[in-house]
């Protein structure tokens, strides 16, 4: 293709209106006579679902075997971005075989509540988890000269009514949870595109809104690829532009194409702007087909093998009581559970991958351990809820002569899947009747959970084991043997929170809402909800357990005194104190110890995966800097840490902290903060220099002391009837200009003015 711009210069406005639409339901549109080509976009984003048959955005109709990689929620429990990043890799080289350009991911979406279809499919509760995991997954994939789509953008965290819904986030919790979760994504790891999504934030469409396209991702975060829509997600284009918009997917008739040229000919649309997105389109087009190799072969062996590997670092132990796992091949294994054969590897929807192999629990057993002695009975059917006595029968019966019961349960498709959000926590009713029946006959039982989220757990001390899967691939059969015999040694930790019960959860009241969705519980989302709200969970964000055991200890700083223009450097080191070689999650997390504004009590700024063999011990680095200590200011629309002490913590997990440490910021920024006529007493007298003025003008604040009679009463033993004597409190909530209203005259306007005019001054 030629020069970008100089094709430009070629085409007419139809033409370049036509670029700004897809031309099918996955191909831009092409222009031959003019030299420029199309090219393919498709799904994602934990494998490739490219469709040569019927088209559809919803995982209905067939595609091409592709490697099934484990799903965002499942891969964010491996808290290993080099393996990400491989991954990521792998994606691309298979969208390389398939001439595939971009594909259509990775989803960054907030889990804002668990009960979000759409979750195995999001990375995590935590923007900073979920943005480093992003950024991997689309340097992988690009590294193969293939794009990428972060989406959806932006606060699309409930799939009932998405194509409608409106966000209503202010700006501080937009910035700290829902944005962030892109952020460091988009500026580090430049994806090629960025989906916008269907839903609307704060009023306007995400496909035409001015503050996030505009102001946010292009302005302030520079970004320069192209924004997509999410397959039919565009309702004004003109409109979409001009805030920072460019590609409408997929083909919606020339209807579309015509309203753009109607409105660069009317003058609602400068051409200027409808080139800007046509040099978007032509500059992604050309990338795709600058890196597009012909007959490109790749080892999809080698994908599966890395398929299992991601399987296997990715599922968390949640329990293992008296070390039921691992099993041994020697033991007698009872092998209950329809998912045991009919493995849930992934969820439902656009992410729908053809698998390239279908592995099943009961195959890779017979497989990898032949001597081992195992039986198998469904005990519930997947596609329904209701407990069967036969099958319930057959499970006991199998169960007899077991020494120990692995029980697979979890969620099936018609439960979690793209396009509706689940109605409750809870595990099919027949797989909870499985399990009351097994635990009455008294034998050790390991589950294995299969859902790509959260589920209430009420029944945690039937089990003695429990190893969470989530939606791991096509690895998935694999890595659950290697785990289950100890070939491997979990290494995963909760990429979110398990609450105990959803009405614990914190959106609970209200989620999902189907026309204002109000994000009132602000940033306490997840770890930082169930933390400052000090309410029990059933295993916390960063939980995970191993088959050996890690002491933490020699936590150094570089610096305890810094400005926020420093950055510190911070070390621990962890000691794998068992008998079997694994790998270690180190999470750090910042803790204000002291703010101005509500802020959660602890939050993710660091995490790193070591490997130690037994006895053997690694030593762990971070790096942190004022956005570490920082939160957003809308004051100063920009990024605040403010001055304090701050908590540097390590932890096993967020509630298992094993080093803490204290750093001194000063911060460089002033927040101007604009007094007018009602400054509460409270807000002067907890300024230094606003007491300072207020003494200076008005010679200090009096406030009414006792009576004599209330005095008596205080200090008379026999006397208990209350009295509320705070006048100070009292007065705190009281406006200055309320308070010149009660003084008879004494503080005059003018006098007012002169205390504002000094307290503005002193604060600038
Ligand atoms: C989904 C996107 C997907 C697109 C294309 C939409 O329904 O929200 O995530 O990429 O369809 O299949």
């Amino acid at each position: 293709m030629n020069q970008v711009d100089e094709v430009i210069k070629t085409l007419t406005l139809e033409e370049k209106a036509s670029l700004l639409q897809g031309a099918s339901f996955w191909y831009t549109q092409d222009i031959p006579e003019k030299g420029v080509p199309a090219i393919m976009m498709t799904d994602g984003p934990h494998g490739l679902r490219k469709q040569t048959g019927e088209t559809d955005h919803l995982g209905i109709h067939m595609s091409v075997p592709a490697t099934c990689f484990p799903s965002a929620a499942a891969m964010a429990c491996s808290w290993d971005t080099a393996l990400m990043e491989k991954v990521g890799a792998a994606l691309g080289e298979e969208c390389l075989k398939e001439g595939v350009s971009v594909l259509l991911g990775p989803g960054v979406n907030i889990k804002r509540s668990p009960l979000c279809g759409r979750n195995f499919e999001y990375f995590s509760e935590d923007p900073y988890l979920s943005s480093q995991m992003a950024k991997h997954h689309i340097l992988g994939v690009q590294s193969q000269g293939v794009g990428t789509s972060i989406k959806h953008f932006a606060v699309n965290n409930q799939e009932t009514c998405r194509m409608r819904v409106d966000s209503i986030v202010d700006e501080r919790t937009l910035r700290e949870i829902y944005l962030a979760s892109f952020e460091a994504a988009v500026r580090e790891a430049k994806p090629w595109t960025v989906m916008a999504a269907y839903n609307r934030v704060n009023g306007e469409f995400c496909c035409e809104n001015e503050h996030l396209l505009g102001d946010i991702l292009r302005n302030e975060w520079g970004y320069e690829g192209v924004v997509v829509s999410d397959w039919g997600a565009t309702n004004d284009q003109v409109k979409g532009l001009r805030a920072g918009f460019d590609l409408r997917m997929p083909h919606c008739g020339r209807g579309a194409t015509e309203k753009l040229v109607r409105a660069v000919q009317e003058g609602t649309l400068p051409e200027a702007v409808l080139d800007r997105s046509v040099r978007r389109v032509l500059t992604l087009v050309e990338k795709g087909i600058e890196h597009r190799i012909e007959n490109y072969v790749c080892d999809m062996q080698a994908h599966h093998a890395l398929a299992v590997r991601a399987a296997e670092e990715s599922a968390v132990l949640l329990k293992n009581k008296d070390s039921v796992l691992p099993l041994s091949a020697e033991e007698k294994v009872a092998i209950i559970g329809g998912f045991a054969k009919n493995m849930r590897c992934q969820g439902g929807g656009s992410s729908h991958v053809n698998m390239t192999v279908r592995e099943n629990v009961l195959a890779v057993l017979a497989c990898e351990y032949p001597k081992t002695s195992f039986a198998f009975a469904r005990g519930y059917r997947i596609k329904q809820d209701i407990p069967d006595e036969k099958y319930l029968e057959e499970a006991l019966s199998v169960c007899a002569d077991a020494d120990k019961i692995v029980l697979f349960l979890g969620l099936p498709d018609r439960i979690e899947s793209e396009g509706f959000d689940r109605k409750d926590m809870r595990l099919p009713a027949n797989q909870i009747q499985l399990l009351e029946r097994l635990f009455a006959l008294g034998k050790p039982i390991a589950a294995v959970l299969m859902a790509g989220a959260p589920v209430e757990i009420p029944w945690l001390d039937r089990v003695d084991g429990l190893l969470a899967l989530s939606t791991a691939g096509q690895g998935a059969a694999e890595a659950c043997v290697h785990l289950l015999f100890g070939k491997s040694n979990p290494c995963g930790k909760l990429a979110e929170s398990w609450p105990l019960a959803l009405a614990n959860t914190p959106c609970s009241l209200t989620y999902p809402q189907k026309e204002r969705a109000t994000y009132e519980e602000g940033i306490f989302v997840g770890y930082r909800y169930y933390d400052k709200k000090e309410l029990p969970v059933l295993f916390p964000f960063g939980y995970g357990l191993s088959y050996t055991t890690w002491r933490y200890e020699n936590l150094r700083l570089s610096e305890t005194d810094i400005t926020d223009r420093d950055s510190v450097e911070i070390s621990v080191d962890v000691v794998n104190t068992g008998y079997v070689a694994g790998k270690e999650i180190v999470e750090l997390y910042v803790r204000d110890i002291a703010s101005s504004v509500p802020r959660p009590v602890k939050e993710l700024k660091g995490f790193a995966k070591v490997a130690c063999a037994p006895g053997e011990r690694a030593t762990v680095r971070f790096t942190l800097d004022k956005r570490s200590f920082a939160y957003y200011e809308p004051r100063i629309s920009d990024w605040y840490a403010e001055s304090g002490e701050y908590e540097i913590l390590i932890g096993a997990s967020s509630r298992d902290i094993r080093a803490a440490a204290k750093v001194c910021l000063t911060s460089t920024q002033t927040v101007a903060k604009k007094y007018d006529r009602f400054v509460t007493m409270g807000e002067i007298m907890a300024s230094p220099a606003a007491r300072a003025v207020m003494e200076r003008t008005m010679g200090g604040m009096q406030m009414p002391a006792p009576s004599e009679e209330e005095k008596r009463r205080l200090l008379d033993e026999e006397d208990d009837t209350d009295v509320a004597m705070d006048y100070a409190a009292m007065g705190m909530d009281m406006p200055l200009c309320k308070v010149a209203d009660m003084t008879e005259g004494i503080w005059t306007e003018e006098r007012m003015e002169e205390i504002l005019a000094a307290l503005n001054g002193e604060q600038k």
